[in-house]
């Protein structure tokens, strides 16, 4: 065969019309077929990459426990009950390949506890341990469709900003909502003090936590009129809402007494911790404070928040895997300082942190105050190392106000 005479073997183009043709065994490629050919092989392992790059194999409980023991200090009921919420949705979402008559519901949740306990943190390491996008939205700035605020499917927006638009993350990540005590309506009774906006968010949200396609704007609602919907599956998403909900344990108190008169011979009610009252809190008392039924149905799993004691703020400090202090000692090593903290010095930012009643949002803005002289000062000094004790943050913090730490935090 004379060398004009070849083809390549896959589009038939001859010889002369390709600008390379590579001889196999028994056939020839050209250069054209090779960049098609490249194309197909990067599209299909890259489609395998971002199907491998959430992993969503079960993970037992005991070891999602484990992994938010790193990083979340205390909160032992929540993080059980959690990492069994998380579990059971997991496996609810690998029932779908099974065929069954049980149909298993959602384990959505609701986390009650104080500002600065650690509600969002929890999400987020979940998120973490999962590899699965996350959402953090604020249920104040949403509205009912038409008013102004936010519609409920900007939470999804956030979603799929937050999986670099790739839809299949996203319809596996989790949506923090956070101040869902904010939309509550004021009031049990619903006929005499109807707060017609907090209900109708809650109306609204129903549908997502449920489990609906919703077209969902990927650049956000009302700015960009003329993008194109992209549709959101939310069955598989699984929504964690976490609210203060200041002057439940009132509602607690009162229902545990009415129990207690009712059956005061059962001694269980004796024991009553009146330090902890949030530990009793039932999906009755969340619908006194003014959720409706159906979102507290769809929020099924619900699991409070100690408050954050002494003990537990100086642990917080110092011993999860990110820790503060840990921070800091790194950030100055990257600088060549060596930086400690005696032990009285983190009591003292310990106090500060109760005293201000900031919980442990606070101890980042007493850190960042103590440390700014010196992160500002230091680094282009002769210091190698820099003993960080009571005296020293005494002197540092009096300079600040606390309006001025309540800002930063
Ligand atoms: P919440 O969502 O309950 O208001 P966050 O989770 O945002 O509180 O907590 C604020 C910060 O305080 C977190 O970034 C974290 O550093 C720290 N923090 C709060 N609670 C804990 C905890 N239980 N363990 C470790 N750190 C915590």
């Amino acid at each position: 065969m004379s060398k004009e005479e070849l083809n390549c073997s896959f589009c038939g183009r001859p010889k002369p019309q390709t600008q390379l043709l590579i001889a196999g065994l028994d056939a020839h490629i050209c250069d054209k077929c090779i960049l098609q050919a490249h194309g197909i092989v990067q599209e299909e392992t890259s489609e395998e990459k971002s199907d491998k790059s959430f992993d969503l194999d079960l993970h037992p409980p005991k070891k999602i426990k484990a992994f938010l023991d790193q990083y979340v200090i205390g909160q032992e009921s929540a993080k059980k009950i959690l990492s069994v919420a998380v579990y059971n949705h997991y496996k609810r979402i690998n029932q779908t390949n099974i065929k069954s008559e049980v149909e298993i519901q959602k384990s959505n949740v609701i986390l009650v506890g104080q500002t600065g306990t650690g509600k969002t943190l929890l999400a987020q390491t979940i998120s973490k341990f999962l590899n699965v996008p996350l959402a953090i939205v604020d249920a104040t700035v949403l509205t009912e469709a038409g008013y102004v605020g936010e519609d409920v499917e900007s939470i999804l927006t956030r979603l799929l900003q937050a999986a670099d638009y790739n839809l299949d993350k996203a319809q596996y990540g989790i949506v923090f909502i956070d101040e869902i005590d904010k939309i509550a309506r004021k009031g049990d009774n619903p006929s005499i003090t109807r707060d017609v906006s907090g209900e109708g968010v809650q109306q609204a949200l129903l549908k997502l936590l449920e489990g609906t396609t919703v077209n969902v704007p990927p650049k956000g609602g009302r700015k960009h009129p003329d993008q194109k919907f992209i549709e959101v599956d939310t069955s598989n998403i699984l929504f964690i809402a976490g609210g203060a909900f200041d002057g439940i344990e009132q509602t607690i108190n009162k229902r545990l007494n009415l129990q207690a008169i009712g059956y005061n011979t059962n001694k269980e009610l004796n024991k009553v911790d009146a330090e902890n009252i949030l530990q009793y809190i039932t999906p009755r008392d969340i619908k006194t404070f003014g959720l409706i039924p159906e979102i507290i149905g769809r929020l099924p799993v619900l699991t409070y928040m100690n408050p954050l004691d002494k003990a537990t703020l100086n642990t917080i400090l110092t011993t999860p895997k990110n820790a503060l202090v840990k921070q800091y000692v790194q950030l100055f090593e990257m600088d060549g300082i060596e930086l400690t903290f005696t032990q009285g010095a983190l009591d003292f930012i310990v106090d500060k942190a109760l005293e201000y009643k900031l919980g442990a949002r606070g101890l980042r803005s007493l850190c960042e105050a103590i440390l700014n002289d010196a992160m500002f000062e230091l680094p282009e000094s002769d210091v190698k190392s820099l003993k960080v004790t009571k005296t020293y943050a005494e002197q540092k913090l009096v300079k600040i106000e606390l309006p001025a730490l309540k800002a930063v935090s």
